[in-house]
């Protein structure tokens, strides 16, 4: 997988705001944010995995469109927090986190 302009790569320093107010959020560590089609990694190495797992928020926001994707994740987020949201879930089966 090359890297495509859809994936940002932050310096630490840059990171260090948004992955605590993300790892918050989450309540778990956070490494990289995906905000509508764009990746922003938190992290300078981050797995593979981890670049399937955001990829997959990407194809979501190309499937439901950039608005639909923004509302429904934020209600799945209100109503079954951030692990058990559907695009959560169907993220981690994507690159294999569950298996
Ligand atoms: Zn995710």
């Amino acid at each position: 997988m090359g890297r495509s302009a859809r994936e940002v790569f932050l310096p630490r320093w840059v990171a260090y705001a948004p992955r605590l107010v993300a790892s918050l959020f989450a309540r778990e560590r956070v490494d990289a944010v995906t905000i509508l089609r764009t990746t922003f990694f938190l992290i300078p190495d981050p797995s593979d995995r981890l670049r399937c797992h955001e990829f997959c928020h990407r194809v979501q926001c190309h499937r439901e469109g950039r608005l639909r994707f923004l509302w429904g994740y934020i209600g799945e987020y209100i109503r079954n927090g951030y692990r058990n949201n559907r695009y959560e879930v169907e993220a981690r089966l994507f690159s294999g986190e569950d298996s």
